[in-house]
């Protein structure tokens, strides 16, 4: 072998390495994992509209669109779960189960409300009272998403509350866990929006784009 080639071949190897190096930093570099609950399921169809698009559907829509965007526009950055893929009834303690057993960063619940003022409209997001592990990063997962849900998308913003259910307490100690209702489905406007497709999409892609913002990753 000439020297030539065994330059080549030198260089060759150290590009290979730096290949092989950088690869396995890449694989090696944990992704964040995001658990989303889709709420209800299966005979537990939550809120209903007026023309009885039931809260369980939009819950999922939203859901399954995150999954979506996820992989298409942002290269699977986050390692996406939801805790039921289809219209299936999940017991409230499996829900937080999978969240606790990935080990997730963020665990999201979705919901829509219902009320009997048929005036009353807008994102609410439950923390869980008193969480001292993870209370302060919840507050601020929820308000990025409220944020971002009413600078976009036009969703008044009702704020965060705290809320004492099941899934917050179970999942508390191990991630920034919120409970996210998009809106009201007893108010005709929103139960109208939150049942199209096309706000189905927008509300996923602005949810995702707040976990980045929350995850420091945008
Ligand atoms: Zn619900």
């Amino acid at each position: 072998m000439n020297t030539l080639n065994q330059m080549t071949l030198l260089l060759f190897c150290m590009a290979f390495c730096n290949f092989s190096n950088a690869q396995m930093g890449d694989d090696q570099k944990r992704r964040p994992i995001v658990v989303i609950d889709p709420g209800h399921g299966g005979k537990d169809p939550g809120a209903t509209t007026r023309t009885g698009i039931k809260e369980k559907d939009i819950a999922l829509g939203v859901a399954e669109n995150m999954v979506i965007l996820n992989k298409m526009l942002f290269d699977s950055s986050l390692e996406l779960f939801l805790t039921r893929y289809s219209d299936t009834l999940i017991a409230l303690g499996d829900r937080a189960k999978l969240s606790k057993q990935l080990k997730a960063d963020i665990f999201i619940s979705i919901h829509c409300n219902q009320a009997l003022n048929h005036n009353a409209s807008g994102t609410e997001v439950y923390i869980l009272p008193k969480s001292e592990v993870h209370g302060k990063k919840s507050a601020y997962l929820g308000y990025t998403i409220q944020k971002k849900l009413s600078g976009v998308l036009g969703i008044k913003n009702r704020g965060i509350k705290y809320g004492n259910f099941q899934v917050l307490r179970d999942n508390h100690q191990s991630s920034a866990s919120i409970l996210l209702e998009l809106g009201f489905l007893s108010q005709t406007d929103e139960a109208n929006y939150l049942t199209k497709e096309d706000a189905q999409i927008a509300i996923a892609m602005a949810i995702l784009q707040s976990i980045f913002k929350f995850l420091e990753l945008s």
